[in-house]
């Protein structure tokens, strides 16, 4: 059976440690169930497939944390160049990639390549080391504490359950604030 969303970001956030978790399109609705840390940041609106390069850039600024970045598999077939740049710069980015085959948050329309298109296998063509995949809630609860430690980049692909009739989420709080927390959280002064 495969796990929910919430399922998969829940076992996420119990080992995200002081990781910086940028999150994206129908995680950004869910995420808030489990963490409202400075280190969170709901990348949307706008931000479908520029995520990774959001999260390449938080952590080559600064070393102090990692950089979870949560991607849907719609966001990556709009920037599947971005596991090829991330091979390039070498930072600890682990770019989660939530496999449900589906664009929830326009309609639920089925995803170009879904269930035939393999992004772990994607991710390793690119050059990318340490690349994991879990179809089973026991599986990434194995193997989560191992995907998100360690020098990056990692990509883990989690099969998770598509959900139909979902609406594009709102951030928790304005981008401006988000910003500015986020800032405050780095010791980045604010301009
Ligand atoms: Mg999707």
């Amino acid at each position: 059976m495969l796990m929910t969303q919430q399922q998969a970001l829940e076992v996420l956030a119990s080992h995200r440690g002081d990781n910086i978790v940028v999150t994206t399109m129908s995680s950004v609705g869910i995420w808030p169930q489990f963490s409202d840390s400075p280190l969170d940041f709901a990348y949307i609106p706008s931000a479908m497939g520029h995520a990774p390069g959001l999260g390449l850039g938080l952590a080559l600024a600064q070393k102090k944390h990692g950089i979870i970045v949560v991607n849907g598999d719609g966001c990556m077939l709009m920037n599947l160049g971005s596991l090829v740049t991330l091979t390039q710069n070498p930072a600890n980015v682990y770019l989660v990639i939530l496999e449900n085959g589906l664009y929830e948050v326009t309609g639920g329309q089925k995803v170009a390549g879904a269930g035939r298109t393999d992004f772990a296998q994607i991710a390793r063509g690119a050059g990318i080391q340490r690349v994991y995949d879990c179809d089973t809630l026991a599986g990434w609860q194995d193997a989560s504490a191992q995907v998100l430690s360690g020098l990056g980049p990692v990509v883990v692909c989690l099969k998770v359950e598509g959900r139909i009739g979902q609406k594009t989420p709102k951030a928790p709080r304005p981008m401006r604030e988000q910003i500015a927390r986020l800032k405050e959280a780095l010791h980045i002064p604010c301009s």
